[in-house]
């Protein structure tokens, strides 16, 4: 293995004593999400016919229906659909926006503009006549944060002008530095707010959410939460897919929406998906205090190398996304080289910064990982512009993560020094 230098493996040593404490809760949030997932297997008997999946139109697919049934428990809410014919995140969010709103609704995203994926779903960029939202008729409003909050005050207000079908909030940052990641409970005031309103749902983006806290969005009365099994609830064992999860009414709407109507939840065959998707389920929690562990341990050997991190190492965290900010196209490219070098897969790749279509910035990138674009698993990326934001989550287990982050910590380090 190439040498990690002294200075480093004494600086982690130094950062894994400190941070003992931090990933301690970390494991305690495992512990209590692995014993609500486990007694979600107990009690709908999981069996060995479950992990085998079904051809065709999928009819009376029971390990599809079962894990279904325990995704809705694990959440805590009333049904679920999981399916790997969902091809990423942005198609579930697209089912459930497009399963909920008819024309003349309006569509009401509380927590300023939602992930860039979905400007063309909502009709905000692209071609008129694509089929986005607004093609349909469909209303989009977006209410800012203030200092950080969601800004109850004008979300009441606007409601009760009426016409708003759907209360949209992103619970992660995602890829804007300027917003913070809602803590779950802050979504769960948000509902109360919202259900004042009959027929008014509160739909939110959970990705890179899910299991970071003990409760979810759904147990806390949010009418949906979506999410991708290739970012955490598939614990890095699913190879695609996405669910959404909710109150029976959302999820059945929603079904009519990935299926078709007349048809909804019954068929989708799940091929050889289910062992994955039940054991990607089982590893989850773990897998994400691994990737909490990761972030803190970047966060901490960052900060204290003079950079400015967020979350801080020991602040509460609600996501897994790790920023830094690193103040240079020339120590973004460090970084992300580290981070590669120490990956599984293309370990001997070295990524450069490219223009990425649909981005205004070149865009740097690092991943080697068993699945293709999966960010449970160790990654980075960066827009190159100030101020040289690195975006790091991710690493399926800790042990390896680390060291991941040794190597950008050596390469960065090594130019500043
Ligand atoms: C990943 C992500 C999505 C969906 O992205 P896909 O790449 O389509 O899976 C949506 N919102 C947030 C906040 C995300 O992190």
């Amino acid at each position: 293995m190439r040498n990690i230098s002294a200075a480093t493996l004494a600086a982690v040593s130094e950062a894994e004593a400190v941070l003992a404490p931090v990933f301690a809760r970390f494991d305690e949030t495992a512990k209590t999400v692995a014993e609500k997932i486990l007694s979600a297997f107990y009690d709908n008997r999981v069996s060995e016919a479950h992990l085998h999946g079904t051809t065709g139109y999928g009819y009376d697919d029971r390990g599809r229906d079962t894990l279904e049934k325990i995704y809705a428990q694990v959440m805590g809410c009333e049904a679920a659909l999981v399916r790997p014919s969902i091809v990423s995140g942005t198609h579930a969010l697209a089912v459930g926006l497009f399963g909920l709103l008819r024309p003349g609704d309006t569509l009401l995203s509380v927590t300023g503009k939602p992930y860039d994926t979905l400007d063309e779903v909502i009709g905000l960029q692209g071609d008129a006549g694509n089929g986005s939202l607004r093609d349909f008729g469909i209303k989009y409003e977006q209410i800012d944060m203030k200092d950080g909050f969601i800004d109850c005050e004008a979300v009441e207000k606007r409601l009760a002008s009426g016409g708003v079908k759907i209360v949209f909030v992103q619970r992660s940052k995602g890829y804007a530095a300027d917003r913070r990641t809602l803590p779950v409970e802050e979504i769960g005031s948000l509902a109360g707010t919202v259900h004042k309103h009959p027929g008014v749902f509160l739909v939110v983006d959970n990705c890179y959410g899910e299991f970071v806290q003990t409760d979810e969005p759904v147990a806390l009365g949010a009418d949906l939460q979506i999410g991708s099994l290739i970012k955490n609830p598939g614990g890095g064992l699913c190879r695609t897919g996405g669910y959404l999860a909710g109150t029976k009414k959302a999820v059945e709407l929603c079904s009519y929406r990935l299926t078709s109507p007349g048809i909804g939840a019954e068929v989708g065959a799940s091929l050889d998906e289910n062992r994955n998707m039940y054991q990607g389920l089982f590893f989850a929690p773990t897998v994400v205090a691994s990737a909490l562990k990761c972030a803190a341990l970047a966060s901490y050997l960052f900060f204290h190398a003079g950079f400015r991190t967020s979350p801080s190492y020991d602040e509460e965290r609600y996501d897994i996304i790790q920023t830094v900010d690193l103040g240079s196209e020339k120590n973004i490219c460090a970084f992300c080289r580290g981070i590669q070098s120490g990956s599984p897969i293309d370990s001997y790749v070295t990524p450069e910064p490219w223009d990425m279509p649909g981005y205004t910035d070149r865009v740097v990138m690092a991943a080697g990982t068993f699945t293709s674009g999966a960010s449970i698993e160790l990654s980075a990326d960066a827009p190159i512009r100030p101020p040289y934001t690195v975006y790091f989550q991710g690493g399926l287990t800790y042990e390896t993560g680390r060291i991941g982050i040794m190597r950008a910590y050596d390469e960065v380090t090594q130019i500043t020094k």
